[in-house]
């Protein structure tokens, strides 16, 4: 991979570049399409398919993440993907005769709320193998979902304090019909857990309303209480976090009004969701 965008960059040729964990949907594709339109017919558009182990606590579903590598492959020749790039664990984590791998990649304030108190590692995990896949990929432009809005955050924050010559496009969220934001792990809903699932981008849409309505800021903690309310009242539905918060320094707002970003976490059943939307 390295030796090709190493080709491509004396030929002048810009890469864009979008990074994923497999089992691609409308959302994924809608990132190559954002990449295409960044590098032109000219340009070369490379797409990565790694479930990265160092972003899963034990706990989590690294063995049973869905993938479909045929489908995947399909889906990106349709979209026009240049190269899918598919790693193993043993090329991304080097341990030649065993030594134990040891280099990672650390932000230390944007990692810290949010998901990063649910998932303290997840983060650690995902700036590593986001470095090390910009180092082989050479990318001019990549694109992240704005439907994880924290890490986009953390990348953008990366790529500036550790000088990647790269631009970082954050591209918005796509949604099913009926509103809930697409996402892999959508496939492990039970058809009772489903609907409830609405439950998230129904929150997005009532805080807004809420918002729209009110003559002054709303203070944060009698919002959240009114919506994790309203999320609970779904049987299969838990709220791991919900959190109102400045969307450039994810810094939390104890009063909520247009320009704040919204954030959550939810378990429908076994299978958790996030979701997040600017109010
Ligand atoms: P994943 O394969 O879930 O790790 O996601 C790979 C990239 O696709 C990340 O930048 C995600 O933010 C982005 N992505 C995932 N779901 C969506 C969606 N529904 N809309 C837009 N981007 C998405």
């Amino acid at each position: 991979m390295q030796r090709l965008a190493r080709r491509w960059q004396s030929e002048r040729i810009p890469v864009g570049f979008v990074p994923t964990m497999g089992y691609l949907h409308a959302g994924h594709l809608s990132l190559v399409k954002r990449a295409r339109k960044e590098v032109g017919a000219h340009g070369k558009v490379v797409l990565s398919i790694y479930v990265n182990p160092t972003q899963f606590a034990p706990t989590e579903d690294l063995a049973k993440y869905p993938r479909d590598l045929q489908g995947d492959l399909r889906r990106c020749r349709e979209a026009g993907v240049d190269v899918v790039f598919v790693p193993s664990d043993a090329e991304m984590y080097p341990q030649p005769a065993g030594e134990a791998y040891s280099t990672y990649v650390l932000e230390e304030n944007l990692s810290r709320r949010m998901e990063g108190v649910s998932r303290p590692i997840h983060f650690r995990g995902v700036t590593t193998v986001v470095a090390k896949l910009f180092n082989l990929v050479l990318p001019r432009v990549a694109v992240f979902g704005a439907k994880d809005f924290q890490q986009a955050t953390i990348i953008r924050r990366m790529v500036r304090d550790l000088h990647f010559p790269i631009k970082i496009i954050v591209a918005p969220t796509v949604r099913e019909n009926d509103g809930l934001a697409k996402s892999s792990r959508n496939k492990y809903l039970s058809p009772a857990e489903r609907p409830q699932a609405l439950a998230l981008s129904q929150a997005i849409q009532a805080a807004r309303e809420q918002v729209r309505q009110a003559a002054r800021p709303l203070p944060a903690a009698k919002l959240k209480a009114l919506l994790t309310r309203q999320i609970q009242a779904h049987p299969a539905a838990r709220v791991d976090y919900l959190e109102f918060f400045n969307p450039r320094t994810l810094e939390p707002a104890s009063q909520v009004a247009p320009g704040v970003q919204m954030a959550m976490a939810v378990f429908m059943g076994k299978t958790r969701l996030i979701d997040n939307g600017l109010l």
